[in-house]
């Protein structure tokens, strides 16, 4: 989907059992701002569903949504609307005397220029979404319901804005996943740009759509999978799971819409796939590993595009070569990871 390289490198890896997968012990409940009970120590709540009713801030929510504490994105101040480049005023002073006359250390008349030092205010909006009232520390732990309940609130505050030029919706599991509170929750980032990932993935599909006359890239690729089958964990009605082409890191998975569809958030299915794929990750590390999920959903204004959702689990590290080059070194082949988790279903 990327157009990215990958190395596949199986000799570097032994047996799953080698991957250190399991989470810290748990902190537990005490403390903790997102059990039910504590809606005090949250912001103001912009969302929660209560199906037997009862006011914000109350008890009797099954999921509930407040805004990022320390958010990534915020409101610009008036100030920096009437200034939306900062940080580049132009040094007074030239390099000192590591310069000569004429030395191009001295020219800094360009360095005010915005196209060099390019910045804008980091407007948009970053809540914080909790997946359940119960302090459970793994979206795998969930019930069917409460799975269900938590995915249909993604959706809710995707819809709810239009405006954002793209979505990005992720799950931080472990703290060496990113996690700083370890009750379940997602966060949302509703951003004023497209990121280039975003924008890259975009591209591609368009061009294979021209390419093929109308074809949809990840519904091709989908259509070799279901054949193939040795990347294939599991299919439904609504979505299927794979462990991607390609992959960048072990046991990788993508949740693909049977039905070509441009939005997560316009679309209906795939949460009890999103499901299966957490618990067949539990299930084969004996307990949740430390994970990531992200959302790839169409950005704004982009037509043809095929939502789908990635899970890596924590497995590995990226070091110096992964950094240095761009290209992932995984040490477990997807085909490998697929046979493994569809003995875990
Ligand atoms: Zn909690």
């Amino acid at each position: 989907m990327t157009g990215l390289r990958t190395i596949l490198a199986p000799g570097r890896a032994a047996r799953p059992d080698s991957f250190s997968a399991r989470a810290a012990e748990p902190k537990g409940p005490e403390n903790c701002p997102f059990c039910e009970g504590r809606e005090d120590r949250t912001p103001p709540e912009l969302y929660a569903t209560r199906p037997e009713g009862g006011g914000p801030e109350t008890g009797g929510w099954t999921t509930r949504v407040v805004p990022n504490l320390y958010p990534a994105l915020g409101q610009p101040s008036p100030d920096a609307r009437d200034n939306p480049v900062r940080g580049s005023a132009a040094p007074a002073a030239g390099a000192g005397s590591f310069a000569s006359a004429g030395d191009p250390l001295l020219a800094t008349k360009r360095a005010g220029e915005p196209d060099l030092f390019s910045s804008r205010p980091a407007e948009g909006t970053h809540e914080v979404l909790i997946n359940s009232p119960e302090h459970l520390t793994a979206m795998a732990e969930l019930s069917d319901e409460g799975f269900a309940a938590a995915i249909a609130t993604w959706r809710e505050r995707m819809r709810a804005h239009p405006d954002a030029s793209c979505l990005q919706l992720i799950v931080n599991e472990g703290g060496g996943a990113g996690a700083s509170l370890e009750h379940t929750h997602a966060q949302l980032y509703a951003l004023p740009f497209v990121p280039a990932a975003v924008a890259r993935e975009r591209e591609r599909v368009g061009a294979y759509g021209e390419r093929t006359a109308g074809g949809g890239l990840l519904s091709d690729v989908l259509v070799e999978e279901v054949r193939r089958r040795e990347r294939l964990v599991a299919i439904d009605d609504e979505a299927a799971l794979v462990c991607p082409w390609a992959s960048r890191s072990p046991f990788e998975l993508r949740v693909i819409p049977r039905r070509e569809s441009a939005r997560f958030e316009g679309d209906e299915g795939g949460a009890a796939m999103i499901r299966t794929a957490m618990r067949a990750l539990a299930r084969l590390f004996d307990g949740p590993p430390e994970l990531n999920l992200w959302i790839r959903t169409a950005p704004r204004g982009a037509e043809q595009f095929h939502w789908h959702v990635d899970i890596a689990p924590r497995l590995t590290i990226k070091a110096g070569f992964e950094l240095g080059t761009g290209v992932d070194i995984n040490v477990y082949p997807p085909e490998q990871a697929a046979s493994d988790l569809r003995e875990c279903l």
